[in-house]
């Protein structure tokens, strides 16, 4: 079977390959024809893989070949949207003509993208909002939701995203109840789920799929049971998903939506139970006190550890505690009065459990118990420190062949394990593919002389200063990458006066606008932080320049990551070595994956860190970036830039 299968598969790419009568022009890459063999042979022999995939390889045909010519029943999950929507209106579709092979395609996004009719329904007899933009916003909603098939948000086009009625009227995991609804005959959801239940290839994302692995999306049924293949694509972004998802996390929302439905039962099916009108306000008055002892500042992460042992921190968690023992004992008699007091009751159980295990010590020192305040809101968690088992655990329930891919997910020398150790996946085999473009061609790498040290004070305004030419030479078209807000503000103030390009600057307005005119104006310089240094595709010469200006290491000095430190230097590893820079170089080799994106684009990535330079670890990033030209001299970039006539 498995010389049968490669063979078939290596047929796909040969000179008469079926993808060049569907694709005008379709040209096979010797890197894509390896990837696709090997993953043939991890399907026949239901093994684990990992696989970079360098910019440009065409992995996504490379394993949906394979795929859908082993007639597997697979769920394919990515980690963006963009990338979701790619796969399922587009490359399913060609591979699948082109194989000539008719396959059931299924695209499940995650709760949050469906209309919930209940929901819906309590707003509009409720039409409890704080603005009047809402409640125009219910209005377009209410009337779209007579015509829509799908109940999709990305349905209703013109209303954008982030507006604020989609969070009152979507689907949401702690008020749903499932075939408990009266509307579960028309839920846009169920039907969505049921669709992908049939389906052959299913498309979701990492979040849904951890959701679905660790039962946490209970009501609706597994998502696909007898899954044949799973393939992970943007498989670097798994590991922090996974965190979230084996960890526990109880948020002040939750805990006034459930107070609310609470009221809102007591109006309509228990009028004569004045309590849970009464619980409901204490529940709500607790939580927010509970935030108040966090103090006034609007945003704070920190340990639980830290705080444990605040006075006022204890006082306001037993009110909470008590408040939520109240609320179970009155629930446990009012919850036969309705299917929504019977879901509250459950809430109620569920979350005073959560409290518990989120603020009492943890024993087994496994997990790091921490804490999020926003301006009225908090949120407790609690984030394992090792993934691998649960992941090794989940896995073991499906016997198929796992595949994990990424343009970045190797550090250098081919090393897979930073990746790898964390998912547990000690058998996985590994390939590295080097991405097919002329990167010595293409691409230019400057690293500045003279820059002082990025603790220095004056270190972004010098940085800042020194790339005033260098956006000039490249004409704008630029991003320039911060590792912090504040050197991102402090650089703005210096180039608003010092170049003639448009600005465009993280925060202004939603990301998707800020790329729309990036692209438009065609010679803009956009500041941006973490969330521009992946995901992001702008082709062809709109950007032609990234600047870097720090080494992307994690804070050192955020809670979550120095208790991680320490786990690691707790058991004798050596945490920069095993987890920091591995984390840097990944995240450096994203950034220069946003700007070449195809065989024609060309550009200059500068990184401003001079300690590429000065100290060894410099090595390890310069090794891990694929090979180019690299020059310390400005009046290269300039050439570099200068249209040969
Ligand atoms: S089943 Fe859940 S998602 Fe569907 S309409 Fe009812 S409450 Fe909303």
């Amino acid at each position: 079977m498995n010389d049968a299968f490669v063979r078939q598969v290596q047929q796909v790419f040969s000179a008469q390959s079926p993808l060049s009568k569907v694709i005008p022009g379709f040209q096979s890459r010797i890197e894509q024809q390896q990837m696709a063999e090997q993953i043939a042979l991890a399907i026949s022999n239901q093994e684990q893989i990992i696989i970079e995939a360098g910019t440009g390889t065409g992995k996504t045909f490379a394993y949906l070949i394979p795929l859908l010519l082993s007639h597997r029943k697979a769920i394919i999950s990515t980690g963006t949207k963009n990338l979701q929507e790619q796969l399922f209106l587009r490359d399913l579709p060609l591979v699948a003509k082109a194989l000539s092979t008719t396959c059931k395609i299924a695209l499940l996004k995650g709760r949050a993208n469906y209309l919930c009719w209940r929901r819906l329904n309590r707003c509009q007899q409720e039409g409890l909002f704080l603005s009047k933009e809402t409640a125009q916003e219910l209005t377009l909603v209410a009337a779209w939701s007579k015509t829509t098939k799908t109940g999709e948000t990305s349905d209703l086009s013109h209303l954008p995203e982030e507006a604020s009625v989609w969070s009152h009227v979507t689907s949401n995991s702690d008020a749903c109840l499932g075939a408990n609804c009266d509307h579960y005959d028309r839920c846009f959801l169920a039907k969505a789920r049921q669709k992908a239940q049939a389906a052959d290839i299913l498309v979701v994302n990492h979040h849904l799929l951890m959701a679905d692995l660790v039962l946490k999306d209970q009501g609706f049924g597994e998502l696909l049971p007898n899954v044949g293949a799973v393939i992970f694509d943007e498989a670097h972004q798994l590991p922090e998903t996974a965190a979230n998802f084996f960890g526990e996390t109880l948020s002040a929302k939750q805990i006034t939506e459930l107070a609310r439905d609470i009221k809102r039962e007591y109006m309509v099916s228990a009028r004569d139970m004045k309590s849970l009108s009464t619980l409901a306000d204490s529940l709500e008055k607790s939580a927010l006190d509970f935030r108040l002892a966090f103090g006034t500042e609007q945003t704070l992460r920190g340990t639980w550890e830290d705080i444990r042992s605040s006075e006022k921190i204890q006082k306001a968690l037993a009110q909470l505690s008590f408040t939520f023992n109240q609320a179970r004992s009155w629930l446990e008699i009012a919850r036969t009065r309705s299917a929504e007091l019977e879901n509250c009751h459950r809430r109620a159980n569920t979350l005073a459990d959560k409290l518990k295990t989120l603020t009492e010590k943890n024993e087994a020192q496994d997990v790091i118990q921490w804490f999020e305040t926003f301006k009225r809101h908090f949120t407790l968690n609690a984030t394992p420190l090792n993934i691998a088992q649960h992941f090794m655990k989940y896995m073991s329930h499906y016997n198929c062949p796992w595949v994990f891919t990424s343009a970045t997910i190797a550090t250098h020398q081919n090393d897979f394990q930073y990746f790898s150790k964390q998912m547990g996946l000690t058998a996985a085999k590994s390939l590295k593919l080097a991405s097919p473009f002329n990167f010595q061609k293409q691409a230019l790498l400057y690293l500045p002389k003279n820059m002082p040290d990025p603790t220095a004070r004056e270190y972004t305004r010098i940085i800042t200063e020194t790339m005033i030419p260098i956006l000039q030479y490249s004409r704008g078209r630029a991003f320039f990458l911060f590792t912090s807000f504040r050197a991102l503000y402090e650089a703005e103030q210096i180039l608003k006066s010092a170049i003639q390009y448009p600005l465009l600057v993280q925060g202004e307005q939603p990301k998707t606008k800020l790329l729309e005119q990036f692209r438009a104006l065609g010679n803009a310089v956009l500041l941006g932080t973490s969330s521009f240094w992946e995901g992001v595709d702008i082709r062809g010469e709109a950007l032609s320049c990234v600047i870097i200006d720090k080494l992307p290491f994690a804070s050192p000095g955020d809670p979550i990551m120095k208790a991680r430190l320490n786990h690691i230097r707790q058991r004798g590893g050596e945490p920069f070595y095993e987890y920091q820079l591995p984390q840097a170089v990944i995240s450096l080799k994203q950034g220069l994956g946003r700007l070449i994106r195809d065989q024609n684009d060309t550009g200059v990535l500068v990184i401003c860190d001079p300690r590429l330079q000065t100290r060894s670890y410099g090595k390890v990033f310069l090794s891990s970036l694929p090979k180019m030209r690299c020059t310390q001299y400005p009046e290269d970039i300039k050439k570099f830039f200068t249209p040969i006539s």
